[in-house]
């Protein structure tokens, strides 16, 4: 029996207003269309050559006004020349923020404190790509490296993201995520997988470590996966990266090895920044055979943490079917650092384990979205995410 395609475009949104920032041109707390990024985080092409950008540059007529998009003290307001023009930067000490291009810029003293969305300058003609003019803007964590920025920006606009399905074949299945090239980049990609054990419905949550910035696969076709107990491949083929004002494709590939096992939904999460949001990215059933069906149902799972939110500490339910072998649960933040293992006891059957919100260190974890994946024999079963809340 082969099953009809069923396929839905419609995104939905989960977008959790957690974290205070403000967008440095329009001085709003999510952007709008005064926030066209022009010029994405990342690798890119300048005269013929490649270099990291390690900003975003954001859209803005010349001596359009900038606001703070974080508070903290005055670093440096001044003019440093060449391509910079002038500069105002601003750190709490764990967080800086860095605004380039300026033609002006406040004439307060390093030190002073600048509140979220305070006037700090305006924006100039210099910088890459200067005939568009734009704000180059920068994220720098306490150890002054320079991250996405939309990874704590809120940003959840996610209209213009499309997927259509290329390929519905018996063992080769693929569809295509598109992003514009003005929208936002995915940094963090779920994939759940549902399908049918005969006796109720069985998810395998696949998290995929997949940035289209700091990740970006050079050859297409190298990132191969294997899901749902090595019965499904997935290989993620990249298409039109460079240069960056193109829109940003992938195309997801599912191979098949054997005729068992009857999947029916797939779904993406997308992370693209610190406020999460949650966008379906279809639903689809694949084509294969449901009358001869066969699976094993000695599955190693973890559930939901409960409770979620959590503060300090959550529980972890899961269990362990067969070939166990050094089981523990590992714990990353949303960039996807290790924070913390959890070695569990190699005993069959259900189980629970308690995460006291402390890192390897031994120190609380901050709020946020983290991710939660069993490793069993040295591979990961399952992934899930929970959400610290202070
Ligand atoms: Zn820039």
């Amino acid at each position: 029996m082969k099953t009809n395609l069923f396929f839905l475009l419609n995104f939905f949104l989960l977008v959790s207003n957690l974290f205070s920032w403000t967008w440095p041109i329009s001085n709003s707390n999510s952007p709008n269309d005064s926030d066209t990024i022009t010029s994405p985080f990342g690798p890119r092409l300048l005269d013929n050559q490649y270099n990291f950008h390690k900003g975003i540059d954001i859209h803005a007529n010349e001596n359009t006004d900038v606001h703070a998009a974080y508070s903290g003290s005055l670093v440096v307001a001044e003019y440093q020349g060449g391509n910079t023009g002038g500069i105002v930067s601003i750190s709490d000490g764990t967080q800086k923020t860095v605004y380039m291009h300026l033609n002006s810029w406040t004439n307060l003293v390093p030190g002073s404190y600048i509140g979220e969305g305070d006037w700090i300058g305006q924006s100039g003609g210099t910088g890459a790509g200067a005939n568009d003019p734009h704000l180059h803007f920068e994220y720098r964590d306490g150890t002054n490296h320079e991250l996405h920025p939309l990874m704590v920006m809120p940003y959840n606009d996610n209209d213009n993201c499309q997927t259509e399905m290329l390929e519905d074949d018996n063992r080769d299945w693929k569809f295509r995520l598109k992003v514009p090239s003005d929208e936002l980049d995915i940094d963090y990609f779920f994939l759940d997988f549902e399908y049918y054990d005969g006796y109720g419905t069985v998810f395998e949550e696949l998290y995929v470590d997949y940035s289209f910035r700091e990740n970006i696969p050079t050859t297409s076709g190298q990132n191969s996966i294997n899901v749902l107990n090595g019965n499904w491949t997935m290989t993620v083929h990249t298409h039109n990266f460079h240069p960056s004002h193109t829109d940003q494709i992938v195309d997801f590939q599912f191979t098949s090895n054997s005729p068992d096992i009857y999947m029916i939904t797939v779904e993406g999460d997308f992370y693209t920044a610190k406020d999460v949001w949650d966008g379906s990215l279809g639903f689809y059933n694949f084509p294969t055979h449901a009358d001869d069906f066969v699976i094993s149902n000695n599955l190693n799972l973890i559930h939901q943490n409960h409770p979620n939110p959590f503060n300090p500490s959550t529980t972890i339910s899961y269990s362990l079917a067969d070939n166990i072998k050094n089981p523990k649960i590992e714990i990353y933040n949303i960039k996807g650092q290790l924070v913390r293992a959890l070695e569990l006891p190699e005993e069959q059957g259900a189980n629970t384990v308690n995460w006291d919100g402390r890192n390897k260190q031994d120190n609380p974890v901050s709020s946020g979205v983290y991710l939660y994946r069993l490793v069993n024999d040295g591979k990961a079963v399952q992934s899930r995410k929970m959400m610290m809340l202070k």
